[in-house]
């Protein structure tokens, strides 16, 4: 298969897992004859401090002419003062759009060498985990009207929730079709006992399921689920849920599969398009020190290879080696508490073990 990637390393760690994500693909290029081609990419910050802005439109040209996008992560300090439309994490809001990349998945799976790493009894967790979480991503509150206005109340800043019935027709259908080749379970996530839009989001869900008479759905508030969450995870499958209550679970989701630094995502428009970044932002605190996990940034990358290129032998092989690595007992600062068996490696050397074991 001969494949163009855009790659947008962004800021603080983003390039550093980028580039080992990148490393792995070419093992997966070499070993299974593929030709990939790499278009490195400005977005975020840095894309500020070159071009004055954080999204140039070259980056969204280009990333329009290629099959699929491969995204470290954007922000950091340095331009923590600027103004909320300026920031660099707009870079990814209008990615976003410009790509109409509306469904955001979000897999937490626990690798059961990592139990350790997870905060929750070794009971509530028996077994494993693994669950998916399905976002809207084009919609909602982060995408309403906003702004800030002068009332008798002093300044008053709003932020517009607003879903269509076609936005969320479009992420319900996204929703059971992952559940159709899992568990065949949807639990759908709203706040439909306070928020006009969450009950059009139920109704509409509702209707969606009756062309999934395979798929149970259930409907839980956003409170209880996140209760759930920690209480019960195993009951989870599917989660189908809005841009702002997805972005809160899956962070949540993460600390319970050990550390957000093993969690992949994608961000899928109609067709095989996407955009593959991992859920962590970009670390300024580790940024540079070779301290960052890649793993992350590596599974995203074998995610693009089965939505997009529908290459599962190779999705699976990367997966496979990154069970074997931390099997093996490697683990980078953020997963190491200092087990019997396991050896502390930098972002490089865990992702060497990594393509030799590939
Ligand atoms: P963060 O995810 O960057 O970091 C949270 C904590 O997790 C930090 O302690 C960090 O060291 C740790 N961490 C994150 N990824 C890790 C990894 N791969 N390996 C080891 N440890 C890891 O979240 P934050 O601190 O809230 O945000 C930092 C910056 O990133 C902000 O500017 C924020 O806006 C931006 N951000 C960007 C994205 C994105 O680009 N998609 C997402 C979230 C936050």
């Amino acid at each position: 298969m001969n494949a163009r990637i855009a790659v947008i390393p962004g800021d603080g760690i983003g390039p550093e897992v980028t580039k080992e994500a990148v490393n792995v693909l070419k093992v997966i290029e070499e070993k299974f004859a593929h030709k990939f081609e790499f278009i490195e990419l400005d977005a975020g910050g840095c894309a500020i401090d070159k071009y004055g802005e954080c999204l140039p439109k070259e980056t969204v040209n280009e990333c329009k002419k290629s099959d699929a996008v491969l995204l470290g992560a954007v922000g950091g300090w340095q331009w923590d003062n600027l103004p909320g439309n300026q920031r660099p994490e707009m870079a990814l809001l209008g990615l976003r759009k410009e790509l109409n990349l509306y469904a955001n998945l979000r897999p937490a799976m626990l690798f059961p060498s990592l139990a350790n790493a997870c905060p929750l009894k070794p009971e509530i967790i028996q077994g494993g985990l693994d669950l998916l979480v399905v976002r809207e991503l084009t919609g909602g509150i982060y995408f309403g009207e906003k702004g800030i206005k002068n009332t008798d109340m002093g300044k008053t800043a709003y932020d517009i929730e607003q879903y269509s019935e076609t936005e969320i027709r479009r992420i319900a259908h996204t929703a059971f079709s992952m559940a159709k080749v899992r568990n065949k379970s949807v639990t759908s996530i709203d706040k439909a006992n306070v928020l006009e839009s969450s009950r059009l989001w139920r109704s509409v869900v509702t209707e969606v399921a009756k062309e999934y008479p395979e798929i149970k759905l259930s409907h839980l508030y956003v409170d209880n689920a996140a209760m759930q969450l920690i209480r019960n995870p195993k009951q989870f499958d599917v989660i189908l849920t809005s841009n702002i209550f997805g972005d809160i679970l899956s962070d949540e989701a993460s600390q319970i599969v050990g550390s957000i630094g093993m969690l992949p995502s994608a961000s899928l428009a109609d067709g095989n398009f996407g955009m593959y970044e991992p859920v962590h932002g970009s670390a300024p605190d580790i940024a540079g020190q070779n301290k960052a996990n890649p793993m992350a940034a590596i599974l995203s990358a074998a995610m693009m290879l089965s939505y997009t290129f529908n290459l599962t032998n190779e999705a699976n092989a990367i997966e496979t080696a990154v069970n074997s690595v931390l099997e093996k007992g490697y683990r980078t600062a953020d997963l190491f508490c200092n087990e019997e068996n396991t050896t502390l490696l930098g972002t490089k050397a865990i992702s060497s073990v990594l393509c030799s074991l590939l």
